[in-house]
C-alpha cells in the first residue's frame, strides 16, 4: 500500500471521464479509454514541485508553469483569467480549484499549523476567498492527520471545530444534494454550479466520501458515484484515502499509462516512491502536453498526411494540436526512408524533453514487415523518451 499524492492523482484519472457523463451504477471501470489526468493533477503536481523547494520556486510561477506545459486540462474559468493575467481580481474564486491541488501540503508538511499555512499561501495565487482558502487547508489538515496516525472520529472533529463543517450527513443524503443541484442546472444555474463546484460543499462532500468509505477504492468511487465534478471530487478524497488506508499497488500499475513522465518524476519525488512511466501513449490526445511530438508515417508527397497528421491537427473534438513529425515511408526508395529514420533517431536521442510517439498511423500499413520494423526501430524500445501505441508495442513482444 503506497501513501502519497498518487491517490489524489488516481481520483483524478478516474474521475476525468465521469464528469460530463455521471455514473448511474457503483460498479463503473475506474480506467477508460476516455480517461486522462486533467488540471487537477497538473496542478497537484505544481503544488508539488513548490513544496519540494519553497526557497527556489514560487507559487505562482509553478502553477503557470505546469499549467502552460499542459495547455488542454480542462482548468475553471477563473483560472484560466489568473493564467491570463498573472494575477486576478480579488476576491478570487470561491470554487473547488485551491481544494484540488493541495494534496502534496498534507504530505509534506511538518505540524498542522505549517500545514494550515502552506496550505493557505498554496491557495492565494487563483484562490484567495476565504471559503477557497479553508477548504484547501481543510483537505491538507485531514490528509496530515491521516497520515500522522490520527482516526476517523478525529479527524471529524478537528474540521468540524476548525472550519465549521457539518460532516455529520450521511453520504446519500449528500448524493441526493448533489443530484438534485445537477438537476436544477437549467432552472437556476448559479446555485447548482455553487452547490456543484464550490469549495465550501465540495470539500464537504469528498470528506464525506472518504468518512464513509471503507478503503482507497471505495472512497475513490463514493467520490465519484456522487455525480458531481468528478475529478476533483476524487482528487480530493483520493488525496485523504491514500494518507489513511495507503493504495493498492495494482492500482497504481493500471494507471500508470495515464501519467506523463514528467508528472510522474515530480509525483515519485513527493511519495519516495520509483514508479518507471508506461511505455505506451496516453489515450486521450487532447491531454498531451505541449511536449509531445507526433511520428506518423506518409507517402513521398504526403497526399497521404491528412490522414495520417490527423492527429496533429485541430479538429471539431481537438481545438489544439501537437506538432508532428512525418516520416515518408511510402513511395520513396527504402534507402531514402531508412535515411529518414536514422536522422528521426538522432533527433529522438538529441531532444530528450520531448515525448515523441511514434504512432502507428501510415507506419502499419504493411509497409514493413514485423520482422523489418523490428530491425528499423529496435531504438525506439530503448529510448524513454520514445512513446508507442499499444499495436507497435505487439510487434516488439
Ligand atoms: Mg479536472
Amino acid at each position: 500500500m503506497i501513501k502519497g499524492i498518487i491517490g489524489a492523482v488516481i481520483g483524478d484519472i478516474a474521475g476525468s471521464s465521469r464528469e460530463s457523463k455521471p455514473v448511474s451504477r457503483k460498479t463503473f471501470k475506474l480506467f477508460t479509454k476516455e480517461s486522462s489526468v486533467t488540471d487537477d493533477t497538473a496542478l497537484t503536481v505544481a503544488v508539488a514541485e513548490w513544496m519540494l523547494d519553497r526557497q527556489g520556486v514560487d507559487v505562482a510561477q509553478s502553477l503557470i508553469k505546469w499549467a502552460t506545459e499542459y495547455p488542454h486540462a480542462g482548468y475553471g474559468s477563473s483560472f484560466k483569467r489568473f493564467l491570463a493575467n498573472g494575477s486576478h481580481m480579488t476576491p478570487g474564486s470561491t470554487h473547488n480549484g485551491a481544494v484540488m491541488r493541495v494534496s502534496p501540503v498534507g504530505y509534506l508538511a511538518s505540524s498542522i499549523e505549517e500545514c494550515l499555512e502552506l496550505a493557505r499561501e498554496s491557495a492565494l495565487p487563483s484562490h484567495d476567498s476565504p471559503q477557497a482558502i479553508a477548504g484547501a487547508q481543510a483537505a491538507a489538515a485531514a490528509i496530515f492527520m491521516a497520515r500522522t496516525g490520527k482516526d476517523k472520529q478525529e479527524i471529524r472533529e478537528y474540521l468540524e471545530r476548525t472550519f465549521g463543517y457539518n460532516l455529520h450527513r450521511s453520504y446519500d443524503q449528500v448524493r441526493e444534494e448533489v443530484l438534485h443541484a445537477r438537476a436544477c442546472r437549467d432552472t437556476d444555474y448559479e446555485a447548482s454550479h455553487e452547490r456543484i463546484v464550490g469549495a465550501e460543499p465540495a470539500v464537504q462532500d469528498a470528506l464525506i466520501a472518504f468518512l464513509e468509505g471503507t478503503d482507497y477504492e471505495d472512497v475513490i468511487r463514493k467520490a465519484i458515484y456522487l455525480g458531481g465534478d468528478a475529478d476533483t471530487e476524487a482528487a480530493i478524497a483520493g488525496g485523504v484515502a491514500a494518507a489513511y488506508y495507503g493504495v493498492p499497488e495494482e492500482i497504481i500499475q493500471q494507471a500508470l499509462v495515464y501519467i506523463p513522465s514528467d508528472m510522474l518524476a515530480v509525483i515519485n519525488k513527493v511519495d519516495g516512491t520509483s514508479w518507471q512511466p508506461s511505455k505506451l501513449i496516453p489515450p486521450k490526445s487532447s491531454r498531451w502536453s505541449i511536449h509531445d511530438v507526433i511520428i506518423c508515417g506518409c507517402n513521398a508527397d504526403e497526399t497521404d498526411g491528412e490522414r495520417a497528421f490527423h492527429l496533429t491537427r485541430p479538429s471539431r473534438y481537438r481545438r489544439h494540436h501537437n506538432e508532428g513529425y512525418p516520416i515518408h515511408i511510402s513511395g520513396l526508395e527504402m534507402e531514402k526512408t531508412l535515411d529518414q529514420i536514422w536522422v528521426l533517431r538522432r533527433k529522438c536521442e538529441d531532444y530528450k524533453h520531448i515525448r515523441w510517439h511514434l504512432h502507428e498511423v501510415g507506419i502499419e500499413s504493411g509497409v514493413f514487415t514485423v520482422e523489418q520494423f523490428r530491425e528499423l526501430f529496435g531504438w525506439a524500445l530503448e529510448l524513454d523518451n520514445v512513446l508507442v501505441t499499444p499495436t507497435l508495442l505487439n510487434n516488439w513482444n
